[in-house]
């Protein structure tokens, strides 16, 4: 039976409980134990696919298609445990579940309540999330005291009673700020997160401390007291310089030591070594790369989460600093392409609606004539196509039926059809929900022989993930084809494009697919690895 870290987080938020999550996750698998990783959250939207990427973050998409939290890619990124639709739940989904039992006479006349039923049915998705593993690490969004969490909370008081000792251990993310005019950092803040802790029942086992500033053996032995955490159990978490140092700086401080030993789990110590051939790399590269960003949601780079990652990676894999120059698409429509002169390499990430398009498909062209290293993600890719439409092929005004409805030259298209993984045949119209209707999730594409990508990825077919709605139109394939486009992926059934490239161009890659969600710091991924190596060729020529 599986044991359970529950890890909370108080003071304020952002204190980095999803960084510390896939830290402790990197660490007891370090140690051969198999973890697993579940987010709650506490909002009421189902999952977070409807939701604004500049309020909360990139839409993460597992294998097996759902969307969910930001930090799941962390857990991905950090450990070897694959993230499936169970993964990550919400309130909203917890009641949703609730209300349909309801209808359905399930409570057999009772009314209705947040305990037991609310709280029972977040039991039973952590218990289903535990199944198979040894340790199953639950992170609960937003911070102690909200309104929102409690059902959580609470739910995580009734399963450690009924788990007992050695079976779940707490952990309690907290601020220890450093007051400038005082000279010194202060504990009280902490202090109250855990009294707000114990008021609903839950006191902590271990504390987790972030602070700028060095936290003293005195400040130390202060919280344990006020705190009833044992000195040891009170870990100080110092600013770091790349997150990838968490399951390191962790360990110096013995966070898993204190776990393994408090859940008696017999198990060989941490074995960090890959962990710090990724610090020394990003630490100390050997060369630089600045590569031009094309998005539209750049007031909150979360929106970008994992694709900025990958781009680190690639940066790790080759000892290159990679220096992100986010370019707004809208100014490119505002100023023109000139913004982009002197680029060393482009990308174009995913997006969703009209805002910005039209720079998007500009900085595609620029990128196709210019001979610039491109790479077009999704909807970076209905830019490329678009531009290969209108500039090569002659058909005036082509354009994504997203954008335009009426187009004469629909190049991009709703996507009507498609076999999801398991073979089974999906189907959309334009009058389904927003929420969940995406083609999403991991689908098999088959490289063709001779293309850049099937070089890149040294192999014919690989699986990558999606998030979209639109597609290719093959009605204009050989039209395309004929104006220089390449197709070089298919899905397997052959019928949706899933990569394009250009002929007689140095490095150009656009895909249907979201491939910054399978890199991860130790493994990188191929194209961006490919994009990187292809910028900093760029980057020697204009210099
Ligand atoms: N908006 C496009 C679509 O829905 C692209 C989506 C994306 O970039 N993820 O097909």
């Amino acid at each position: 039976m599986s044991r359970l870290v529950f890890v909370t987080g108080g003071v304020v938020s952002s204190l980095g409980k999803g960084i510390l999550t896939a830290s402790l996750a990197a660490q007891l698998e370090s140690r051969k134990i198999k973890v697993n990783v579940l987010k709650m959250d506490p909002y009421i939207n189902l999952d977070p696919g409807t939701m604004s990427p500049v309020q909360h973050g990139e839409v993460f998409v597992t294998a097996d298609g759902a969307e969910t939290d930001l930090d799941l890619g962390h857990y991905e990124r950090f450990s070897n445990a694959r993230m499936k639709k169970i993964n990550n739940f919400t309130t909203g989904s917890v009641y949703a579940e609730v209300i349909r039992k309801e209808r359905k006479g399930e409570y057999l006349g009772g009314t209705v309540q947040v305990i037991p039923h609310i709280t029972d049915e977040i039991k039973r998705r952590v218990m289903l999330a535990s199944e198979g593993s040894e340790v199953l690490i639950v992170e609960t969004g937003g911070t102690v005291g909200d309104i929102e969490s409690q059902p959580f909370l609470e739910a995580i008081r009734q399963l450690r009673l009924e788990l007992g000792r050695a079976r779940q251990v707490l952990i309690h993310l907290t601020l220890v700020p450093f007051l400038n005019k005082a000279g010194e950092v202060k504990t009280k803040p902490t202090q109250h997160s855990v009294k707000e802790l114990r008021s609903i029942g839950l006191q902590p086992d271990i504390l987790v401390c972030r602070s700028e500033a060095p936290i003293s053996d005195a400040q130390r032995e202060k919280i344990a007291l006020f705190t009833s955490v044992e000195k040891r159990a009170v870990i100080p978490l110092k600013d770091i310089d790349t997150i990838y140092e968490g399951p390191i700086e962790l360990n110096k401080q013995g966070l898993d030591d204190y776990v393994v030993e408090y859940l008696q789990i017999d198990c060989p110590p941490a074995d960090l070594s890959s962990w710090k051939q990724v610090v020394d790399a990003q630490m100390e590269p050997t060369s630089s790369l600045k590569i031009t960003f094309v998005g539209k949601y750049l007031e909150l780079l979360d929106a970008y989460k994992s694709l900025i990652e990958a781009l680190t990676h690639a940066g790790i894999k080759s000892k290159t600093r990679v220096v992100i120059d986010y370019v707004d698409a809208e100014k490119i429509e505002r100023e023109g392409v000139e913004v982009l002169d002197g680029a060393s390499a482009i990308l174009v990430p995913g997006g969703f609606g009209q805002r910005g398009f039209e720079g998007k498909i500009a900085a595609a062209g620029f990128a196709r004539e210019n001979k610039v290293p491109y790479l077009g993600i999704c909807y970076g890719m209905h830019a490329a196509v678009i531009d290969v439409a209108r500039n090569l092929a002659g058909l005036e005004k082509a354009n994504s039926t997203e954008i335009d409805l009426k187009t004469d030259h629909p190049v991009i298209a709703l996507i009507t059809e498609w076999q999801d993984s398991s073979g089974r045949i999906e189907t959309r119209s334009e009058n389904d929900d927003l929420g969940g209707t995406m083609r999403l999730g991991e689908q098999a594409c088959k490289l063709a022989s001779g293309s850049l990508s099937r070089h890149l990825y040294g192999e014919e077919t690989v699986s990558e993930r999606h998030r979209h709605r639109y597609e290719f139109n093959n009605n204009y394939a050989s039209q395309l084809v004929s104006a220089g486009l390449v197709l070089a992926g298919h899905s397997e059934d052959g019928t949706l494009v899933e990569v394009v490239e250009i002929e007689d161009h140095p490095w150009f890659v656009g895909c249907q697919f979201h491939p910054e969600f399978t890199s991860s710091p130790r493994n990188g991924h191929p194209l961006f690895s490919g994009f990187v190596e292809a910028g900093l060729k760029k980057q020697a020529e204009n210099s």
